[in-house]
C-alpha cells in the first residue's frame, strides 16, 4: 500500500518542480562541460565560443524582447487597478524596503572591506579595457543628473531603445591642460532601453487611468490583456531555460582566465564580496523578512531556484523579470503587487550591486594605498547606493557606474580595471542575490498589503451587489 502512495508523491513531486531541477542540473552540467572541455582542449577561439553560446543567447535574446512589453504593461495595470491610496501604499511599502534593504547591503559591504582589508598589500595589475576608458570621462554630477534625465523621458517611443548620456571631450591640444569642470560636454543617446524612463511612465499612465474610471477601462483592459499575453508567452520560454542557461554558463568557463592566477591575486576581494553577499541574502534579508512575515524566508528558496538559477545563468536581472513574476504567480502572490514591485525592484533596488559598489571602492582605495576618512566612507554609501539605482539589470552594468564611487574616494575610473578580472563571477552573484531580494520583497509587501487588497476587493465588488441585487428587483416587480 505505501509503495503505491511513494509513488504518487514521487510522481506529484516531479510534476510541481520538475522545472526546477532541469534548470539547476543545467547550470551544473553547464558548468561541468565548461569545466572539463577547457581542461581538456587547447585555447578556444572567439568564434568557438559563441558557437557554444549560441543556443543560451537564443535564449536570452526571447527573453530580453519581453522586458519592454512586460514592464510596461505590469506597471500600467498593477496601478491602474487599483485606486491612488491603495496604489501608494504598494509603493511606499516597496520603496521602504528597497531602500532599507540597500542601504543594510551597502553598510555590512563597509563593515566587511574595513575588517578584513583585502587591498592591503596586495599586487595586482590593471588590465587595459577600453570600455572603462570610455566611462572614465564622467562626472559624478552628470552620473546623477543624466539618472534623473532618464527618469523624466522626452520620448516614450525612443526610451524603448535608447538611454541618455552626458558625453564628455577633452582639449588635449590645449597646454596646460584644462581641469576636467572645463571639458566640452553634449548629450547623447545610448543602446539599450531607458529602463527608469519606462518605469516612471507607466506609473504615471496607470495612476492616470485608474483616476479615470469608467473612460480609462479600455486602456485598463487593454495594458491587462498585454500583460497577461506576456505572461504566457514566459511560461512557453521558461522550458528552455535549463538548456539556455547551461550553454551561458558553458560558454563563459570556456572563456575566462585562469583561474588560479585570479584568485591568486584577487582572492580576499572575491571572498569578502561573496560573504558579504551571502551574509545578507540569508541574514539580513531573512530578519527583515522575519520582522515583516513572522516567517523565515528559506522555505521560498527551494521555489524560487529556477529563478535564481536563471538570473545566475544569464546575470541580468531584467531578462529574468518574465520567469520571476511567473514564478511569484505560481506563489499565489496577488499579481497586483507583483505587477509592481518586481518590475520597479529589478530596476532600481539592487542590493548585491550596491554592497560590491562599496566593498570594491574601498578595496582599490587600499590596492592604491589611499587613507580615507570616515567622512568618505559616508559619501562612499550614498553614491554606491545611487550606482546602484543607477545600474541597469544587464551584466556588470555596476561595473560601469562604480565610476562615480571611486570619484568619490579620489580615485582614477580607470582603476575598475583593477578587478575586472573576476567581475563577470561576481557579477552572476549579485544578480542573484538582487533577484533573490526582489522577490521576497514582493512577497513580503504581499502580506502587509493583503487587508488593504480584501478590502479594495471588497469595495469594488459592493456596487456590482447592488446593481444586481437592483436587477433582480426590478424584474421580480415586472
Ligand atoms: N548584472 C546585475 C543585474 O542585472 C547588475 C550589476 O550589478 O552589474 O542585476
Amino acid at each position: 500500500m505505501s509503495r503505491p502512495r511513494n509513488e504518487s508523491k514521487f510522481r506529484l513531486f516531479m510534476q510541481e518542480n520538475s522545472l526546477t531541477l532541469f534548470t539547476v542540473t543545467g547550470v551544473f552540467i553547464g558548468g561541468l562541460i565548461g569545466f572539463i572541455i577547457k581542461n581538456s582542449t587547447g585555447p578556444w577561439t572567439k568564434r568557438e565560443i559563441m558557437y557554444i553560446s549560441f543556443p543560451g543567447e537564443l535564449f536570452l535574446r526571447m527573453l530580453k524582447c519581453l522586458i519592454v512589453p512586460l514592464l510596461v504593461s505590469s506597471i500600467t495595470s498593477a496601478i491602474g487597478g487599483l485606486d491612488l491610496s491603495m496604489s501608494s501604499k504598494i509603493a511606499s511599502r516597496s520603496i521602504i524596503y528597497y531602500l532599507l534593504t540597500t542601504i543594510s547591503a551597502v553598510i555590512l559591504g563597509i563593515c566587511l572591506v574595513t575588517t578584513i582589508k583585502p587591498g592591503q598589500g596586495a599586487k595586482i595589475e590593471a588590465t587595459h579595457i577600453e570600455s572603462v576608458d570610455k566611462a572614465s570621462k564622467v562626472l559624478t554630477p552628470d552620473t546623477l543628473m543624466d539618472l534623473v534625465r532618464n527618469m523624466f523621458t522626452d520620448n516614450i517611443i525612443q526610451s524603448t531603445m535608447f538611454q541618455y548620456r552626458t558625453e564628455i571631450f577633452e582639449n588635449t591640444t590645449i597646454s596646460p591642460p584644462l581641469p576636467m569642470e572645463e571639458w566640452d560636454f553634449k548629450g547623447a543617446q545610448r543602446e539599450g532601453s531607458n529602463v527608469l524612463g519606462l518605469v516612471m511612465f507607466s506609473v504615471i499612465l496607470g495612476t492616470t487611468i485608474g483616476r479615470m474610471r469608467e473612460k480609462g477601462q479600455l486602456l485598463q483592459d487593454f495594458f491587462t490583456t498585454l500583460s497577461e499575453a506576456m505572461m504566457t508567452i514566459t511560461s512557453w520560454i521558461i522550458w528552455i531555460s535549463p538548456l539556455g542557461v547551461g550553454f551561458l554558463i558553458a560558454a563563459k568557463i570556456i572563456e575566462m582566465d585562469s583561474i588560479a592566477s585570479t584568485v591568486q591575486s584577487l582572492g580576499w576581494y572575491f571572498m569578502t564580496v561573496m560573504l558579504g553577499l551571502f551574509l545578507h541574502g540569508f541574514g539580513t534579508i531573512a530578519v527583515i523578512f522575519f520582522l515583516g512575515t513572522r516567517h523565515l524566508p528559506y522555505r521560498y528558496f527551494a521555489k524560487l531556484s529556477q529563478v535564481l538559477a536563471t538570473a545566475f545563468g544569464t546575470g541580468s536581472s531584467s531578462a529574468t523579470m518574465p520567469l520571476t513574476i511567473k514564478c511569484l504567480d505560481n506563489l499565489g502572490i496577488d499579481p497586483r503587487v507583483t505587477r509592481f514591485v518586481i518590475p520597479v525592484g529589478a530596476t532600481i533596488n539592487m542590493d548585491g550591486t550596491a554592497l560590491y559598489e562599496a566593498v570594491a571602492a574601498l578595496f582599490i582605495a587600499q590596492v592604491r594605498n589611499i587613507n580615507y576618512s570616515f567622512g568618505t566612507i559616508v559619501a562612499v554609501s550614498i553614491t554606491a547606493t545611487a550606482a546602484s539605482i543607477g545600474a541597469a539589470g544587464i551584466p556588470q552594468a555596476g561595473l560601469v557606474t562604480m565610476v562615480m564611487v571611486l570619484d568619490t574616494v579620489g580615485l582614477e575610473p580607470k582603476d575598475v580595471s583593477l578587478i575586472i578580472a573576476v567581475d563577470w563571477l561576481l557579477d552572476r552573484f549579485r544578480t542573484t542575490i538582487n533577484v533573490m531580494c526582489d522577490a521576497l520583497g514582493t512577497i513580503l509587501v504581499n502580506h502587509l498589503s493583503k487587508k488593504d487588497l480584501q478590502k479594495v476587493d471588497r469595495l469594488n465588488a459592493e456596487p456590482h451587489e447592488l446593481l444586481e441585487l437592483g436587477a433582480n428587483g426590478h424584474d421580480t416587480k415586472e
